[in-house]
């Protein structure tokens, strides 16, 4: 009602907590590295191992914190200034953290920021319960844009879906969702499933794209940037860009509903391995290739790759059964 929500926005929003979110720094459809908990944090209320508690947000707390673990801001400080003296170590974080990178914690906190209070709240963000409990956040909330359209593009293969994410970014689109066939076969039943994925060869896939601004004229604009870019991309029928907030929601739907949905149609006593795989955008094409190329010499013909192609970042699903001595 206001136009602003919380930046992160998991597709497991509606059963993920706060602190779940937080502590695994998840991102999500929109959100992108822009937007997550480690870019969007104000304050936070963190109690540590030793009981200690600590309210970034307060003035008091923060002077009672130094009187009382001033070796831990020592400690911080001393860590910080290591990783800058060091260029090479520098440089390593810079680059990998400009990718959706949330495997391990925030390391960049030490070079993003020099004041140890600073530098320790952004390490609790992704730090998985192992550094303290986060008691309270405070958010700097972001704007959701009023006017969206939404597009399921269906592209002759993955290469090339990919190929084209990399030219849409910057033209005005908040998200790009790529799945893949196999993910496509497992949601071609749902309700608000467009007809034609049932009907589709082989190797088809599907990215679902949206544009949002704050006003219908800069919305229209963006879409038409991204329908120039498309033009010269070889899709399997014309870009049909849909405004009817319903229609939008039954495809997010379909994407957000993926993950369960591959679990769900899975064959009994197997297992659902999921993983998690980031890369700058322009070798993303490269990256769902090569995965897809594992697949087949490995065997795994039913595994799905999905995600937020936007980011350079996609999940790839295969329900392996251990039952089987092979599998294991
Ligand atoms: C269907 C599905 C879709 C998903 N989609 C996305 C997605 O689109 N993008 C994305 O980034 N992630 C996604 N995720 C993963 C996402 O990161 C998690 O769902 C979410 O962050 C977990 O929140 P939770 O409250 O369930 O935390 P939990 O699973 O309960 O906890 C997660 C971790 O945080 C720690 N923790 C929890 N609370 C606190 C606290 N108060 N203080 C300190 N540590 C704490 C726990 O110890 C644990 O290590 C998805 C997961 C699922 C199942």
């Amino acid at each position: 009602a206001h136009g602003r929500k919380i930046g992160p926005d998991p597709a497991s929003i509606h059963s993920a907590m706060i602190g779940g979110i937080a502590a695994n720094n998840a991102s999500g459809m929109c959100c992108g590295t822009d937007q997550n908990s480690y870019r969007t944090l104000k304050s936070m209320r963190v109690v540590l191992a030793d009981g200690s508690l600590l309210d970034t947000g307060s003035t008091e707390s923060r002077d009672a914190f130094a009187k009382s673990r001033p070796d831990l801001l020592e400690g911080v400080k001393r860590l910080s200034e290591q990783v800058r003296g060091n260029p090479e170590l520098s440089e390593l974080i810079h680059r990998k953290y400009k990718i959706k990178n949330t495997t391990g914690y925030s390391l960049n906190a030490l070079l993003d920021f020099e004041d140890p209070f600073e530098i320790l709240e952004h390490l609790m963000i992704g730090s998985e319960g192992t550094l303290g409990f986060i008691a309270e956040i405070t958010y700097h909330t972001v704007p959701e844009p009023e006017f969206k359209s939404t597009a399921f593009l269906l592209f002759p293969n993955l290469v090339e879906a990919c190929a084209t994410v990399a030219e849409l970014r910057g033209k005005g689109v908040q998200a790009v969702e790529l799945i893949d066939r196999t993910g496509l076969r497992s949601v071609e039943n749902q309700s608000g499933a467009p007809e034609t994925i049932r009907n589709l060869g082989d190797d088809a896939c599907a990215l679902l794209v949206e544009c949002a601004a704050e006003t219908e004229n800069e919305r229209s604009l963006k879409q038409a940037a991204v329908e120039k870019v498309l033009a010269d991309c070889s899709l399997l029928e014309p870009a049909d860009f849909r405004t009817d907030p319903k229609e939008s929601e039954a495809l997010w739907k379909l994407r957000k509903g993926l993950f369960p949905s591959v679990g769900s149609v899975r064959e009994t006593g197997s297992t659902v391995v999921i993983e998690d795989v980031a890369v700058q955008i322009e070798s993303l094409a490269e990256l769902a290739g090569s995965l897809q190329q594992l697949f087949r010499k490995h065997g795994y013909e039913k595994a799905v790759i999905f995600g937020h192609a936007l980011e350079g970042n996609l999940h790839f699903v295969f329900t392996p059964d251990f039952n089987l001595p092979e599998e294991v």
